[in-house]
């Protein structure tokens, strides 16, 4: 095959170049563009559509960090709206499954919310499912519409890093061989990323232990019937709903994984697992995947990071993969664009691997927990039937709610105040005309100093309403929670607090630790 190469010499170099239009990638490249820095995504597929993007095989739950995430950035309405999977109605639903572990599910009312005492009702206070066709069309409108440079049908082959600092990035499109240049890379390129790969990230995890089948099947018409609902076996899990919906979990080391899936071998595994002479009649379509775990060691070298399915990977049990790559996303956007803007205090972008990997670890870790529970044989059963037990109870419920909603992230921002690291809660400050909400003062991106006590002390700081890229808002809130001023980053995360007697010193060192040089004023600042 021959191919020409184009130099991009002629081409313009961007702050940040994506590699993958991903979910997680274009969420990103939206946090990147909010803060003026430009950005273009390269992306191997001509046509971001496919049928396993739709339901039923493209449904994803998405977790209350990453509603929240869409919540602060307005993007939530365009996410639940004429979205197939997406409850209408936001808001707990008693009744229903919440969520599950290893298939043991819970509802709603089998856990107690109020223990979660620095939450607030707002519009993104729960979970859904929604389809990942739709979550990437609206985030794809959104980063065209705020001049993120698209181009699809772009392979990434490599990437290197130049004397000048720029990393030049290979590429290959029908053929025709180009090279872009940036001033920084970010993988997002999913679980078998090129940019982990020729970047030289450990990767390192746990191997497979079964072959995870989906597929959307008919049973034949003289086949034995199987029993509803999820069933466990000496040989593995399956499950066939009244829709034609069949999941299996075969132990097989994950030997099948991405082998082609053809009618006769999906009956056989289905037989063999369940004991059942059932007969499939159609497989409309079917896909594989594994319980196979690992994780970057470092989602940053230099310019370069990883973010997403390209820096950990693991079983789709409890899904969380998608919303662990947007909590990535939106803790790196803001870290990176101060960096490009050179207003980022010293060691800003290193915390993107301390607080993000824990995350990723934890998460890879009850995904490895639930395939302990669902292996086949007598000591998985009874490892079941004591997590059925502790699930049963309300504390328990409560404890894999906040596992599995979500409610648990705390990054460790070394302050003792259990709110510090946290996802700051929804407060409405009181206006003329209706209130003003946390989640939609954080749209803009900034930073935000809310003061419920209007103090002297520190409006002297804010001369401007936006100083030092921290927007400062004083007013009485409909609830406080026993605070008085929090400075929340602009990932929606809390950095200090003050219950009472302020302490102006503790305060500057937090503004200064995550915003830098006190007497800077936001370039893009926007006065009301
Ligand atoms: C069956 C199943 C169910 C799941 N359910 C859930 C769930 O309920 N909740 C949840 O949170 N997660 C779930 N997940 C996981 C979730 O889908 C992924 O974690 C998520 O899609 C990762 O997003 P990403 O953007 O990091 O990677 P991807 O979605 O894999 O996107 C990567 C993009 O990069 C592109 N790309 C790859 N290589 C290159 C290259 N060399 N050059 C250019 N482009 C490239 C790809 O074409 C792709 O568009 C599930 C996964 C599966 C398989």
């Amino acid at each position: 095959m021959t191919t020409q190469k184009s130099v991009g010499a002629a081409s313009p170099t961007y702050d940040v170049i994506i590699a993958g239009a991903g979910p997680v990638g274009l969420f990103l490249a939206c946090e990147l563009r909010l803060a003026d820095v430009s950005v273009l995504m390269l992306e191997q597929s001509a046509d971001p559509s496919s049928p396993l993007k739709r339901l039923p095989f493209g449904m994803r739950g998405l977790t209350i960090p990453t509603m929240e995430a869409f919540y602060r950035r307005g993007l939530l309405d365009d996410i639940v709206k004429d979205n197939p999977a997406s409850i209408k109605s936001l808001g707990l639903q008693p009744g229903k499954q919440a969520g599950h572990f290893a298939g043991i599910t819970f509802s709603y009312s089998d856990f107690d919310s109020s223990k979660w005492e620095y939450r607030l009702p707002n519009p993104a206070d729960t979970n859904i499912a929604a389809e990942l066709e739709r979550v990437e069309k609206t985030l794809a409108e959104r980063a065209l519409a705020v001049g993120v440079e698209i181009r699809r049908g772009v392979t990434v082959s490599g990437f290197s890093r130049s004397d000048d600092d720029m990393v030049t990035v290979d590429t290959i499109a029908k053929s025709e061989e180009e090279e872009f240049r940036g001033k920084w890379l970010v993988g997002c390129d999913g679980g078998r990323s090129t940019i982990r790969k020729v970047g030289g990230f450990e990767f390192v995890g746990t191997e497979p232990e079964f072959t995870g089948y989906s597929a959307k099947v008919e049973l034949a018409a003289d086949s034995e019937p199987l029993p509803p609902g999820k069933n466990n076996t000496s040989r593995g899990m399956y499950s066939l709903a009244p829709s034609g919906q069949l999941v299996m979990a075969d132990f097989d080391g994950g030997a099948h994984h991405r082998e082609e899936v053809t009618l006769e071998h999906l009956q056989s595994v289905l037989r063999r697992i369940s004991g059942i002479n059932a007969t499939l009649a159609t497989v409309h379509v079917a896909t594989t995947w594994t319980d196979r775990s690992a994780q970057a060691t470092t989602y940053r070298k230099g310019s370069v990071f990883l973010a997403g399915d390209a820096a950990h990977i693991h079983s789709p049990l409890g899904g969380q993969g998608l919303n662990l790559g947007i909590g990535d996303a939106m803790n790196l956007g803001w870290k990176l664009a101060a960096t490009i803007h050179g207003r980022a205090p010293g060691g800003l972008l290193d915390t993107y691997t301390t607080e993000r990997h824990p995350i990723g670890q934890r998460v890879l870790d009850w995904s490895r927990a639930q395939v302990a529970v669902m292996r086949p044989g007598q000591a998985s059963r009874a490892l079941e039937a004591i997590f059925r037990d502790i699930m049963q109870t309300r504390d328990g419920a409560t404890y894999f709610a906040e596992r599995v909603l979500g409610v648990s992230l705390r990054y460790d921002l070394g302050s003792g105040h259990p709110l510090v690291g946290r996802s700051a809660p929804d407060f409405e400050l009181m206006r003329e005309g209706g209130g003003m909400t946390v989640g939609k003062l954080l749209e803009l991106g900034m930073g935000l100093l809310v003061d419920f006590d209007s103090r002297r002390e520190l409006q002297q700081l804010f001369p401007k309403r936006w100083t030092n890229g921290i927007e400062y808002l004083a007013g009485e809130p409909k609830e406080r929670l026993g605070l008085s001023v929090l400075l929340i980053r602009p990932d929606g995360i809390v950095a200090w607090v003050c219950e009472g007697q302020l302490d102006i010193d503790e305060f500057l060192t937090a503004a200064r630790c995550w915003f830098g040089a006190e007497n800077w004023i936001v370039s893009r600042q926007k006065e009301a």
